[in-house]
C-alpha cells in the first residue's frame, strides 16, 4: 500500500513538473505510458526492495526536470519494458507510435550492447572506447536516446548503495570514464557534476569525506568573508547602474578533488573551492561588471579568462577572474548573462531553447541537430568512415577527452577551438575542406611557416592556398590532430579513388 502511494506521489510530481514548462496541458499519453509500464513491471522489485517501476518513474522525472518533450518522458517510463518484460517494440509502436518505440529500442540496444561487451576479452581501454563509440553512434541517430541513458545512469548512481561493493566501484568507474565526458561534451553540467560526485563517493571515499568535512569546518569563516565581498560588489555595481544578481556557489567535490591532484595541493592551499557568480542583463554589462570588479579589487595576472569572446567547445560562456581581497585572500568571480548561465547548466538543451524563439520542446531532435555543429560533425564521420579503429581514433581526439583546447584566429578575427598540438593543416580544415585541400603554406603571426607547423594558443593564422594544388598530401594523415581534418583528407582520397 505504501509503495502504491509512493508511485502515485511520484507520478503527480512528474505531471506537476511537466505542466510548469510544457505548452500542452494534455498528458493523456503520459498517463497511458505510466499505466502500461507500471502493469508490465508489477512483479519486479529492485535490490532496495522497492517496486521496480520506481526506477523508470524517477528517470522520467529527471528528464522532465531537464524540460524534455513528451515522447522522451514516455520513452523514459517505458525504457526497461522491452528488455525486462513481455512487451515488444511492436507493442510500443502500436500503442505509442513510432517515435517512442524508436527511443525505447535505442536504449534497449545500448543496454544489450554493454552486456555483450562485458563478455568479450577486450582490454579496459578498448572496452571504454567501444562503449563510447556505441553511445556516440546512438547519439547521432537521436540525441534523446543518450539523454534517457544519462538519466537512467543518474538514478542508478543515486541508488548505488544497494549494490555489492565491487559492483559499486565498477559502475562508478564506468560512469566517470564514459557518461561524465558525454554529459560534459553536451554541456549538461547539472547532470555531469552529479554523476562525478556520486562516482567519487565510491571510488575515492576517503577524499570525498575529508573534503566534505573540511568544507563544513570552514563554512562559518567563508560565510563571513564572502558576505562582505558580495555586499561590496553589489554596492559597486549598483553605483554604476548595473542591474546584477550576486551569489556565491561552492564548487563540486570532484572538481575540488581533481584540482588538488592536478596541482598537487592540499585543500588549504586551494582558494577556489567556491566562486562568486554575477548574473547581469547583457554581454555589455558583463564587461562593465568586470571593469568595476578590477577597480574594486586587484586582479591576479594571467587569471582573467574571456569565455564570452572565446566560448568553450561545449558552448560554455562566461568571464572568469581571480581577485585579491584586502588581507591577501584570493577569490574567483564568474560573470554571465542569464542566458549564459542557462547554457552553463543545461548546455545543448538550453541553447536549443534560446536558439529558436517560439519553437517548442517537441522539436528537440531536429533543431538541435542543426544547432550543434559538433554533433553534425560526428554524423558526418559516421557516414564517411566504415573502419571501426579509425572512428575510435577520431572520438579519442575530437572528444577532447584527453586534451586541452587552444584558440587560434583567422586574419578576420574568427576564433577556432583546436586540441593542443594541432597544426595549421587542422586549422585550415576547421574553416573549410576546400581551404584544407588547397593549402600549401601559412602565415603565423605575420611569419611565413610550413603548413605542418604546430600552433600555439592565440596564434593568428592565415592559410596560403594554391587552387592548382592537386589535393592534400597523404602524409598529413599522420600529422593532423583533429578528427575533422583526418576525415576530410580521407574523404578527398576516397572520392578521387571513386572517380577512377
Ligand atoms: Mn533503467
Amino acid at each position: 500500500m505504501r509503495d502504491k502511494n509512493e508511485l502515485t506521489r511520484l507520478y503527480n510530481k512528474l505531471i506537476k513538473i511537466m505542466k510548469s514548462y510544457h505548452p500542452s496541458s494534455d498528458f493523456t499519453m503520459i498517463n497511458r505510458a505510466y499505466e502500461v509500464a507500471k502493469e508490465a513491471h508489477k512483479e519486479q522489485y529492485r535490490k532496495s526492495g522497492e517496486p521496480f517501476f520506481i526506477h523508470p518513474l524517477h528517470v522520467a522525472i529527471i528528464l522532465a526536470e531537464l524540460k524534455l518533450d513528451k515522447e522522451t518522458v514516455m520513452a523514459a517510463l517505458l525504457h526497461d519494458v522491452v528488455e525486462d518484460t513481455e512487451l515488444t517494440r511492436e507493442d510500443l509502436e502500436r500503442e505509442f507510435g513510432h517515435e517512442v518505440a524508436f527511443l525505447v529500442d535505442g536504449v534497449t540496444k545500448l543496454t544489450n550492447f554493454s552486456v555483450e561487451l562485458s563478455e568479450t576479452d577486450l582490454s579496459k581501454e578498448e572496452l571504454k572506447l567501444e562503449s563510447f563509440r556505441k553511445l556516440i553512434m546512438a547519439m547521432s541517430d537521436d540525441i534523446r536516446v543518450i539523454l534517457i541513458k544519462l538519466a537512467d545512469r543518474l538514478h542508478n548512481m543515486r541508488t548505488l548503495q544497494y549494490q555489492k561493493p565491487e559492483k559499486q566501484i565498477e559502475i562508478s568507474r564506468e560512469t566517470l570514464d564514459i557518461y561524465c565526458p558525454i554529459a560534459k561534451r553536451l554541456g549538461i553540467s547539472v547532470v555531469q557534476t552529479d554523476l562525478q560526485d556520486l562516482s567519487m563517493e565510491y571510488i575515492y571515499p576517503e577524499a570525498y569525506r575529508s573534503i566534505q568535512q573540511k568544507i563544513t569546518e570552514t563554512a562559518h569563516d567563508r560565510k563571513k568573508f564572502v558576505g562582505r565581498i558580495i555586499r561590496q560588489t553589489k554596492a559597486g555595481l549598483n553605483e554604476a547602474g548595473i542591474h546584477a544578481d550576486v551569489q556565491f556557489a561552492l564548487k563540486h567535490l570532484f572538481s575540488i578533488y581533481r584540482k588538488m591532484v592536478n596541482q598537487e595541493k592540499t585543500l588549504d592551499e586551494i582558494y577556489d573551492i567556491y566562486a562568486i557568480k554575477i548574473i547581469v542583463d547583457s554581454v555589455r554589462d558583463c564587461y562593465i561588471a568586470l571593469g568595476i570588479l578590477h577597480d574594486l579589487y586587484k586582479p591576479v595576472p594571467g587569471r582573467v579568462k574571456d569565455f564570452i569572446a572565446l566560448p568553450k567547445a561545449n558552448m560554455y560562456q562566461s568571464l572568469h577572474t581571480t581577485l585579491l581581497a584586502p588581507g591577501g585572500r584570493l577569490f574567483e568571480v564568474h560573470i554571465k548573462t542569464r542566458e549564459m548561465s542557462e547554457v552553463a547548466s543545461y548546455g545543448i538543451l538550453a541553447r536549443w531553447k534560446y536558439g529558436i524563439p517560439g519553437e517548442n520542446v517537441q522539436t528537440l531532435s531536429n533543431s538541435q541537430k542543426e544547432k550543434a555543429e559538433w554533433l553534425m560533425q560526428i554524423m558526418e564521420w559516421q557516414r564517411d568512415i566504415s573502419d571501426n579503429d579509425e572512428f575510435i581514433d577520431l572520438i579519442k581526439q575530437d572528444f577532447n577527452l584527453f586534451s586541452e583546447t587552444i584558440y587560434c584566429f583567422s586574419p578576420k578575427g574568427d576564433a577556432k577551438a583546436l586540441p593542443k598540438d594541432a597544426t595549421a593543416i587542422d586549422f585550415a580544415y576547421s574553416i573549410h575542406s576546400e581551404i584544407g585541400n588547397c593549402a600549401i603554406k601559412c602565415v603565423i603571426n605575420g611569419r611565413e611557416s610550413p603548413i605542418e607547423t604546430i600552433l600555439n594558443n592565440g596564434d593568428m593564422v592565415e592559410i596560403v592556398m594554391d587552387k592548382k594544388q592537386n589535393g592534400p598530401n597523404p602524409e598529413w594523415l599522420d600529422i593532423v590532430k583533429t578528427g575533422t581534418a583526418k576525415s576530410k583528407i580521407r574523404k578527398w582520397f576516397h572520392e578521387k579513388e571513386e572517380e577512377k
